[in-house]
This record gives structure tokens, sequence and C-alpha cells, in this order.
């Protein structure tokens, strides 16, 4: 039997609920079904998501061995980014540890485990419905700060990947992602709560996973975020 990806099978069962809302609208009881249009538009979507992940690959391909700064002599894997490649949710963190360092995967330590835990908590997960990337590819020594000249050659290759995904709305994880991508020095608790634009795509600044594990008082408006991130999502479709 042929395989049905999950994203594809959301967005039948979507329009099949708002359909059928408008048809009882219109028609009451009698049912009127187009065989043709909904087999179209789901061919279309396939191809399409097909396209952004052969474009994805191939622009990681191009850029995987970057040499720009200093962090590519000290890395040991590229860390590119992971998901669906035509998320609606990008989430975007500081910069690879040792643990994302070590897989060529963005959040796959500690705190990638709580980050897997919220996304479930509003129904998506990498992969599904959701892209994961840093501002920097490569980790900093010691997980300092991304440097400015560092931040300034990697940022292309972010802008690139958002170009290519096209999400509805961007979620910076933490401060340092935040003021970073918003080009404001601003504490975290300026930046949460209001909605930026990050080169006209809605830009929303909560929590890193990491702080949550340091201090789970923040679990609760980080919580409160997500939940509000999701209401954005709905609005967004
Ligand atoms: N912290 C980040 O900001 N990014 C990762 O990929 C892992 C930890």
């Amino acid at each position: 039997m042929e395989k049905i990806e999950p994203r594809i099978r959301m967005t039948s069962s979507i329009f099949l609920r708002c359909y059928l809302k408008q048809q009882k609208l219109l028609f009451g009881k009698e049912l009127y079904l187009s065989k043709e249009h909904s087999i179209k538009n789901d061919a279309q979507f396939s191809q399409n998501s097909s396209e952004s992940k052969n474009t994805l690959e191939q622009y990681r391909i191009s850029i995987c061995l970057c040499k720009e700064c200093n962090l590519g002599e000290t890395r040991k894997n590229f860390v590119y980014g992971t998901g669906d490649p035509n998320a609606d949710l990008m989430l975007i963190g500081e910069a690879p540890g040792k643990d994302e360092d070590l897989k060529g995967e963005p959040f796959v330590g500690r705190a990638g485990e709580l980050l897997d835990k919220i996304l479930l908590a509003i129904d998506k997960k990498r992969g599904r419905g959701v892209y994961i990337a840093n501002v920097l590819k490569c980790r900093p020594p010691d997980n300092r700060d991304p440097l400015p000249s560092e931040v300034n050659k990697c940022e292309p290759y972010l802008i690139k990947q958002i170009k290519i995904v096209k999400p509805k709305l961007i979620v910076a994880l933490g401060r340092i992602a935040g003021k970073t991508l918003l080009k404001i020095d601003a504490p975290l608790k300026e930046m949460r709560g209001k909605i930026h634009s990050y080169n006209g795509i809605p830009l929303i600044v909560t929590y890193h996973p990491a702080a949550l594990l340091r201090n789970p008082k923040f679990k609760k408006p980080t919580w409160d975020d997500f939940q509000w991130i999701r209401d954005q999502l709905i609005k967004y479709q």
C-alpha cells in the first residue's frame, strides 16, 4: 500500500473538514464531491514538498564544508538543520552545543529532549510541521556566545533556509537567538510577548529550553508562549 506522509494526511483532513462544513451550510444534507479537485490538490502538495526537500538538501551540500570563520576549524560536524521542509513553524536556537556538534543535528541533548516534549504539547514534532535550525551552524568553543563576525558570516545560510522552507512563523529560542536575529540588545522579557518581523516573517521570542532545565520557574511562561504560538499558527493557516 502506498505510504501517505502525515503532513499530507493532515492537510487533506483539514481540507475535508472545511469542505464538509461549507457543503452543510450550502446544501444541508446533500453531499457533492469533486474527486478530481482533491486529487489535484494532494498531488500539488506532494510535488511542492519534495521540491523544497531537494532544494534544502542541495543547499546543505553546497555549504557544509564552510570555513568562513574559525569555527569551521574546530567543529566536529556542520549542524545544518532538521525537520519538515514545508514546516509552518521554524524554531531557531543560538548555536550547536557539544551533543549537536557530535551528532550534526540541532537540539539533540537534554535541552532538545525538553523541546520535543514542548512541541508534543502543541501537537507538533520535528519533521511534522516544524523545522529546527540555529543562528550558527558550528559549535563555538566552550559554548560561548556567537561573535558578531561569526553571525555575519553564518546568518545568510539561515536566511536562505528560511526562504526555502517558507515558515509562517519563526520562534527564536532564548535571548541570544532573539537579539541576534532582531539586531537589538534587549533583555528577553522585553522581546517576549510581541510579534516581531524577521525578513517579513512573524517572529516570536521565548525562553531557551536549556534555561528551563536550569530554572523550572520558566516552564509556566514557556508553556503560555507555546499555547500562543499554536494559536498564531492556526490563525496563519
Ligand atoms: N542550544 C542551541 O541553541 N542550539 C542547539 O542546537 C542546542 C542547544
